[in-house]
């Protein structure tokens, strides 16, 4: 299907859906990380003027305006923007889009520079949630990932937060070449003194075309061995429980009530709009990608031209499969009744022979009226969700 085929913005002028979630991916950091393959620039601030320009553009070729409960700024490091080049992107947004009262605003940020005026910023244009890429609380971890922050920063950012915001939320890695046991538990620790209701904890892994992978390549650095990264993801399940911040994700867990609502709307397979570099949308049941390449975009976007790089029209059963492939990302998993009514099939019966059989093997469970994977399932979640694709 050629990108014009369909309008993969906007819902239609009749539709009584709208996507109610809303993501813009801010492309600018200082320096890009060793392992790190998102969409982003680094050193180029010189861009930013282009960049607003060019969102402008991309958020007005929607008409209207829309409600939104959630609204999700990542990166990139979107703090990396100055205060006024901040209040212009929100400008942009809230131009089109208006958050419902109670809505989620969240917004990702690096402890490193991140400034006092910027979170006052932050907060006035509406922000409560900020997701801080705190990693570790190591400094060797740090430096291992090329992190422009120290521990000691990262604590007063985290301290000054609390203060500001509704929701913190904490990104924590583990499996990093050279990362102890111990050094994972004293940071599991560490985050745990804060008064924050929200972590995220991610295996670190070697994406192509990143220096990770490419020193992987020539030997030069190594994979954390599997049963360490398991006792590693194991004592984040079990320690963050007892902190009172269970799991309710692959890679995520929260106090209750306290889970991300934004994040949510993916993995419960609902639809979103999404603007910027990089930027993968969800809207009429068509899925589409923005160009990654932030030049392209750009010049694309100022010069009246959209910048699809991929444009997927899915089927019922496609649409069946993903909401399946999603919701066994939840702890809860998948309500079998809301599924029925929702895609008129059962999704026990959408599952192939190799899923069926994780039923047996006990990767997977029904409990409660819900699919969901096992605790065990939970170690090996990537092979039994891709059975369901
Ligand atoms: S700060 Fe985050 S987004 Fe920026 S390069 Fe590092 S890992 Fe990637």
């Amino acid at each position: 299907m050629k990108p014009s085929d369909v309008d993969v913005y906007a819902p239609p002028e009749n539709s009584h859906v709208s996507p109610r979630a809303l993501y813009v991916h801010v492309p600018f950091c200082r320096h890009r990380c060793g392992y790190c393959d998102f969409t982003l620039v680094a050193d180029k601030d010189d861009l930013v003027p282009a960049y607003l320009k060019a969102l402008e553009n991309e958020v007005n070729r929607l008409d209207g305006e829309y409600e939104v409960d959630t609204i999700f700024i990542g990166g990139g490091t979107p703090t990396h923007l100055s205060t006024k080049q901040m209040e212009r992107l929100a400008e942009i947004l809230l131009s089109r889009f208006q958050l419902t009262a109670g809505g989620e605003f969240s917004v990702e940020a690096n402890p490193d520079g991140l400034s006092d005026d910027i979170m006052k910023t932050l907060s006035g244009i509406g922000v409560n949630r900020i997701s801080l890429g705190v990693q570790s609380f190591d400094p060797e971890v740090l430096k291992t990932l090329e992190r422009q922050h120290t521990p000691v920063e990262a604590q007063a950012v985290i301290e000054r937060s609390v203060d500001i915001f509704a929701q913190v939320s904490l990104d924590l890695i583990f499996g990093v070449p050279g990362q102890t046991f111990d050094s994972w538990i004293a940071t599991l620790e560490a985050a745990r003194q804060f008064p924050v209701r929200h972590i995220s904890t991610y295996g670190l892994t070697f994406e192509k075309g990143t220096d990770f992978y490419r020193r992987l390549q020539q030997g030069r650095i190594q994979v954390a061995p599997d049963d360490l990264e398991r006792d590693m993801y194991a004592a984040a399940m079990s320690q963050l429980a007892r902190a009172g911040v269970p799991q309710y994700e692959i890679s995520n867990f929260a106090a209750v009530g306290a889970e991300c609502r934004h994040n949510t709307v993916y993995w419960q397979a609902n639809e979103y709009f999404a603007f910027g570099p990089g930027a993968a949308r969800y809207v009429n049941g068509v899925r589409s990608t923005n160009a990654r390449n932030v030049s392209r975009w750009i010049h694309c976007w100022l010069n009246g031209k959209s910048a699809l790089q991929e444009v997927e029209q899915l089927s019922d059963e496609e649409k069946r499969r993903e909401a399946v492939f999603l919701g066994l990302r939840l702890v809860e998993g998948i309500d079998v009744s809301v599924f029925r009514d929702r895609f008129s099939s059962d999704v026990v019966e959408i599952a192939n022979a190799s899923a069926q059989q994780h039923l047996q093997t006990g990767l997977l469970e029904i409990a409660d009226n819900h699919l969901r994977l096992t605790l065990d399932g939970r170690f090996l979640a990537d092979t039994v969700m891709a059975d369901f694709l």
